[in-house]
């Protein structure tokens, strides 16, 4: 029999193994995975095992995750991230190389800006920024260098679309690698591969996961690119924590249900508001006056519970907190696609001219509340505004 020490060290972990066939994935706790045999372990050593060798090579729920997103984005494979943006800095680190030049659309979420000008600068990568609503006006910015282009649609708080087909046949002529971040559409509302993208990326944090308690990011990519992804995230041996691929994966199994109430909810403000005698614009791909609406048309399955507007010009330079710290159901924060009401607002900035210069557009995210009260929230807060 063995000593109290070595009991203490091996005790229970036979039961554990013991496999019980629950309907979720089993949550692991590992860095240390054993391997059956020490010829699997030589294996290992010179990168030939073909199984999960170590906590880094992504667990069983990170696995599970991952299929599921290749099965609802139609690509050929899936890494999961701790973050959306980390997801994002992979795909840009993975096709980049010393002297390549990469085009971004404008519009992109402000992070990702921040990652081509701050670092991939200083490893000799040039970004330049597209219009927000670019086309097949892209040959135009396509130089030698260029490797990738990245594109968002619609893009944070302005919500432009790009023409996503006429990018990517483009891109396939020339060699270069298209890029999209998916996360307001998801791919229940829109799917790139169908459109001609090589490389979907989504911050999972927002609808996926859905109560603005995890934070998660999706690549998925075609068969042509995948081998080289995966090569670049085994030499970061990037992984996603397995709690929350749990979460992401539960988060999964509701998503249509809760995307549909985000999609009529926000629609039914976003109309309520255009009618509103204090604003100006409502910014929502989804409304007819939407300057790319056809587009969104063409090339959408529906629209998310994310929106902007802008107040007339008679408010513009009113001291806005009026209306905002007066707001009772609205929480005033980052990030979206939960089942609470957010408000974000600002003065964005653009490299290319573009239709809200220099005015306030607020950001809606709207969430599981009911409507009218959401309404009355808005309403008694923009009186505010008046006196
Ligand atoms: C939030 C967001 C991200 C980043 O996701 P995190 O998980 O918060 O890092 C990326 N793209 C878009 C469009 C986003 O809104």
């Amino acid at each position: 029999m063995h000593k109290i020490s070595t009991k203490l060290v091996n005790g229970g972990n036979d039961a554990a193994m013991q496999q019980i066939n629950t309907i979720n994935p089993p949550l692991h706790r590992a860095s240390t995975v054993l391997f059956d045999s020490y010829s699997d372990m030589l294996k290992a050593n010179c990168g030939q095992f073909e199984g999960i060798e170590y906590g880094t090579s992504g667990l069983a729920a990170q696995k599970a995750f991952e299929s599921a997103m290749v099965e609802l984005d139609g690509s050929y494979g899936c890494k999961a991230f701790q973050s959306g943006i980390s997801a994002i800095a992979m795909v840009l680190m993975a096709f980049t190389r010393q002297g390549d030049h990469i085009l971004i659309c404008d519009n992109v979420y402000g992070p990702t800006r921040h990652f081509c000008d701050g670092f991939l600068s200083k490893y000799g990568v040039k970004t330049d920024y597209l219009p927000s609503s670019a086309g097949a006006d892209v040959i135009d910015f396509i130089r030698d260098e260029t490797k990738l282009i990245f594109m968002e649609s619609p893009g944070s708080n302005t919500f432009e679309i790009q023409d996503v087909p006429a990018i990517t046949s483009i891109c396939r002529e020339k060699g270069v690698v298209s890029v999209i971040d998916n996360t307001w559409a998801t791919p229940l509302y829109m799917n790139p591969f169908e459109l001609g993208v090589d490389i979907s990326i989504q911050s999972a944090t927002k609808y996926i996961t859905g109560h603005s308690d995890i934070l998660l990011g999706t690549v998925s990519t075609n068969e042509r690119y995948w081998e080289t992804f995966k090569k670049c995230c085994g030499l970061f041996e990037a992984f996603a924590p397995q709690e929350d691929c749990y979460q992401a994966l539960r988060g999964l199994r509701t998503l249509a249900v809760r995307l549909k109430h985000h999609e009529l909810a926000a629609l039914d403000v976003a109309t309520w508001l255009s009618e509103h005698d204090m604003v100006d614009a409502v910014i929502h791909p989804a409304l007819a006056n939407h300057p790319q609406h056809e587009l969104w048309k063409r090339d959408f399955k529906g629209s998310s519970g994310l929106f902007g507007f802008t107040l007339k010009e008679e408010f513009e330079d009113m001291d806005h907190s009026l209306f905002v710290d007066n707001l009772g159901l609205f929480g005033l924060g980052y990030s979206w696609g939960g089942y609470k009401s957010l408000i974000t607002g600002g003065k964005f900035m653009r490299t290319n001219h573009f239709g809200y210069e220099g005015k306030t557009i607020f950001r809606l995210n709207i969430g599981m509340e009911d409507v009218d009260d959401l309404k009355q929230d808005l309403s008694k807060s923009l009186q505010k505004l008046k006196k």
